[in-house]
């Protein structure tokens, strides 16, 4: 099968979740495929290499809570470590936090301050880039750290909503553009 094959038939719409209006783009199905999950984390990890195929980012950071179970196969794809962004009061040690505006009210995330070697380069991935709202704090967490952000890469783009012009500044890639 080809990648979209396996990103059509892996990623289903559920209307009206988590709230009315809203279509939830639910990737289960797609977890639940050995082959195509194998061949979409493949697919992600080529984000974190050059041309030539050489691995080129220290750390994968996963964004809780879908964004770990790509993120985490993709870090041991490329040889590199894995580390959380997690939402607020989750992790343990000292955290750096960054809020960001929801449609309703405001939302923060956190990642452990040691997270990162000075410059590491580093990966971000989630699994659908909406507003962009919580990939941008991501960004300024990563930084703040004094690492540096390599790309960020999405299973799923959504196109009508504002994320992509958001992070005009930054290497954004997704497997799919809906
Ligand atoms: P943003 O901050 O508006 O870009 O929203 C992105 C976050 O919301 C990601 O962490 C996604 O997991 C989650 N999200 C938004 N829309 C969907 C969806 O349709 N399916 C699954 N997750 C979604």
């Amino acid at each position: 099968r080809s990648l979209d094959e396996v990103l059509t038939q892996g990623i289903r719409d559920i209307p009206d979740y988590p709230q009315p209006g809203v279509l939830f783009k639910d990737i289960t199905p797609l977890l639940a495929d050995h082959t195509g999950f194998t061949q979409v984390v493949e697919a992600m990890a080529a984000f974190g290499k050059d041309d030539d195929g050489e691995v080129v980012v220290d750390k994968v950071v996963g964004i809780e809570a879908r964004g770990f179970i790509l993120a985490a196969p993709v870090a041991l794809a490329l040889g590199a470590g894995f580390v959380p962004v997690r939402k607020q009061g989750k992790l343990p040690a000292a955290t750096y936090a960054e809020s960001y505006a929801l449609e309703y009210g405001e939302a923060t995330i956190e990642v452990h301050q040691d997270a990162f070697a000075p410059g590491d380069r580093v990966l971000v991935i989630d699994d659908v880039l909406a507003t962009g709202g919580t990939v941008e704090a991501c960004l300024r967490l990563i930084r703040r750290c004094g690492a540096d952000v390599a790309g960020t890469a999405v299973l799923i783009e959504l196109s009508f909503l504002p994320g992509r012009k958001r992070l005009a500044d930054e290497r954004v890639d997704a497997l799919v553009t809906v």
